[in-house]
């Protein structure tokens, strides 16, 4: 069994929600806003535009919230800061993004395009690595980072010369589950492994002839693995070896919504088989009592079974537009994310 005791108490799992703030289109539009945060009290209202007669607001609580105004640094010190720490310590984590297409889960993982200012959860981990390691007295170091799409349960390495080259999940009775021929680099930086990111996220955009649709429909894990050695009091060497697995979710609206009218339902019912096998193994987690975690359902869930889970922490942000147009999605999120709780 991998159930996990103790999940409730926010201590394996964090889930917080994010909304984003209007865009310029709805500012223009005047579109109604349908989603409140209490920041303090962790709550996020929904309220329906169409609302029957008696129909009342609900409301969500999570471990956090973040509104409009949030700033990504808080996000990552709140919230993703400790998750680090643990995996800097040896231990595996997981942080998932997940939200409708267009709600900030990109933003929220790497930040906008161009704009320091806006440095998300990845660049951010980075900075956080390379500064515990360069602070280190007695310890060796080995961080090594690699870059994967999941897309319509196949897995592509972004970092690899044969871009389309599928690759396959094997499992070892003594590592776990691992993707043969996956590239990983030595990074010894945060320079190294910002540029091992660009040619990542080039690679990304590239591969495909409408990147929107691709990116939105894929899920993108950004892994560091962190091997520590350290010689101990018995003079002998020890070795940690922590995972890190940053992910960016594919898009959780309804396929419907976005295909194009006629348009490849395998490729729909694949992408939100990762999705909802993720949902049916945090909910499975968070129960406790479940003797059975099906993370055999997906590629996205046998990928990351030791990081979610077990001794691993993981936060899951779920992203929100605040538009009345959202409410729709913004509803499936909340109930979503409040799954995991
Ligand atoms: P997703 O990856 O979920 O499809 P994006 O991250 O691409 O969504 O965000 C959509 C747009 O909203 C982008 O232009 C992004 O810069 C902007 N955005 C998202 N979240 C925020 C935020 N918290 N603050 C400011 N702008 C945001
Ligand atoms: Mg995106």
């Amino acid at each position: 069994s991998t159930a996990v005791p103790g999940t409730r108490s926010g201590e394996a799992l964090r889930v917080v929600a994010r909304c984003r703030p209007m865009s310029r289109r709805e500012e223009a539009a005047g579109c109604e806003r349908v989603l409140e945060l209490e920041v303090k009290l962790g709550r996020v209202t929904i309220r329906n535009p169409r609302a029957a007669p008696g129909e009342l607001p609900k409301t969500f609580t999570f471990d956090a919230v973040y509104d409009a105004s949030s700033k990504q640094a808080d996000l990552y010190d709140e919230t993703v800061r400790p998750l680090v720490d643990s995996v800097l310590r040896g231990f595996n984590g997981t942080v998932l993004a997940y939200g409708q297409t267009g709600t900030g889960k990109t933003y929220t993982m790497q930040g906008a395009w161009g704009d320091p200012e806006t440095r998300g959860i990845i660049p951010s981990s980075f900075e956080h690595i390379f500064t515990h390691i360069s602070r280190s007295q007695n310890q060796q170091y080995l961080v090594r980072a690699s870059y994967l799409e999941i897309y319509q349960e196949e897995i592509r390495d972004l970092l690899a010369k044969d871009q389309s080259k599928k690759l396959e999940l094997k499992e070892n009775p003594e590592t776990g589950v691992y993707i043969k021929d996956l590239s990983s680099f030595v990074t010894k930086n945060v320079k190294e492994i910002e540029h091992v990111m660009n040619l990542g996220s080039q690679a990304r955009s590239v591969g495909s002839t409408n990147m929107n649709e691709r990116s939105s429909r894929s899920h993108a894990i950004f892994l560091i693995t962190v091997e520590c050695s350290e010689t101990g009091p018995d003079g002998h060497e020890h070795i940690r070896v922590g995972k890190l697995n940053l992910v960016d979710l594919a898009g959780s609206e309804r396929q419907s919504k976005t295909g194009s009218p006629g348009e490849r339902p395998k490729e729909a019912s694949k992408i939100n088989l990762s999705l909802s096998a993720l949902g049916n193994v945090i909910s499975a987690l968070v129960d406790g009592k479940s003797t059975h975690v099906p993370y055999r359902d997906s590629k996205l869930t046998r990928l990351l079974q030791d990081s979610l889970g077990g001794n691993a922490k993981t936060i899951m942000v779920a992203t929100l537009g605040p538009a009345s147009h959202s409410y729709e999605e913004s509803l499936s999120t909340l109930r979503f994310a409040n799954r995991a709780k």
